[in-house]
């Protein structure tokens, strides 16, 4: 299973400055990137079609779009849909990130709508999940990712092929913050969710990817990608700077 590193760039980013900082981190790493690597981003949808095509002839390396509605289209002001995603060059699409949850207001049934259209749709999908800090400290760690991914992954059909499905953990106090979790917390979240996904998938449940994202930097992502269960990582803020991302590509 190859270790996905992917970037989310979020709501920053132009067109001309998102093509410079992929064209950078492809000269940085392209020829450095190890067989068990792949590299993934996921642009703002206004350089989404920019980014893709300078990652167009680079094996190992694919974008994503970072939200898509339920349809393919029709009258939703300010959707996409993933047919466009796919039609501007992107392979995954992300769903359920904690700020689409916890400062755009959707809930565990939308995320789950999207995260099952996504794939019949195309795309390869990361489902985030991730407790917040109240629920950490009330010991509902895994009550909490239970009732994400059951709910998350309920119409994802059970004939999935794994390599199209991901599932980030990202604990909602760790992003953006520079508060990483320590490596226990992120091994246990882990095997929690492998549970999880074994006990939803069988044997197929070993072959889904689980990311770790909050606040992971060149510093300390040798050490999280070497955990058990960390099959790659999910980096925002320090995804930004194609010299920092680059050395966590590597690491
Ligand atoms: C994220 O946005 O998914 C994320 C993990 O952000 P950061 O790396 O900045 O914590």
């Amino acid at each position: 299973m190859k270790k996905l590193m992917a970037a989310n760039w979020k709501m920053y980013k132009t067109w001309d400055d998102a093509r410079a900082t992929a064209q950078s981190l492809a000269d940085l790493t392209a020829s450095k990137l190890p067989d068990d690597r792949e590299v993934l981003i996921f642009p703002p949808f206004t350089a989404l079609k920019g980014v893709s095509d300078v990652f167009g002839p680079l094996a190992g390396f694919s974008t994503g779009g970072q939200d898509f509605y339920t349809e393919a289209e029709g009258a939703f002001t300010g959707e996409i849909s993933p047919a466009m995603l796919l039609d501007a060059g992107a392979a995954y699409g992300l769903t359920g990130h904690s700020e689409r949850r916890h400062v755009l207001g959707e809930d565990d049934a939308l995320v789950g709508r999207k995260t099952a259209y996504g794939l019949v749709s195309g795309l390869k999908v990361i489902l985030c999940v991730g407790e917040k800090i109240d629920e950490r400290r009330a010991g509902q760690v895994e009550a909490v990712l239970r009732r994400q991914l059951d709910v998350g992954l309920k119409d994802v059909p059970r004939d999935v092929n794994p390599a199209d499905l991901s599932v980030a953990y990202e604990p909602v106090w760790a992003i953006g913050t520079g508060e990483v979790a320590g490596p226990g917390e992120i091994v246990e979240a882990h095997a929690c969710i492998r549970k999880i996904l074994q006990a939803e998938f069988g044997e197929k449940g070993n072959k889904i990817r689980i990311l770790y994202g909050g606040s992971v930097k060149p510093a300390n992502c040798a050490e999280i990608i070497a955990l058990d269960n960390v099959d790659g990582v999910l980096v925002g803020g320090a995804s930004l700077l194609s010299e920092s991302f680059s050395q966590i590509v590597l690491a």
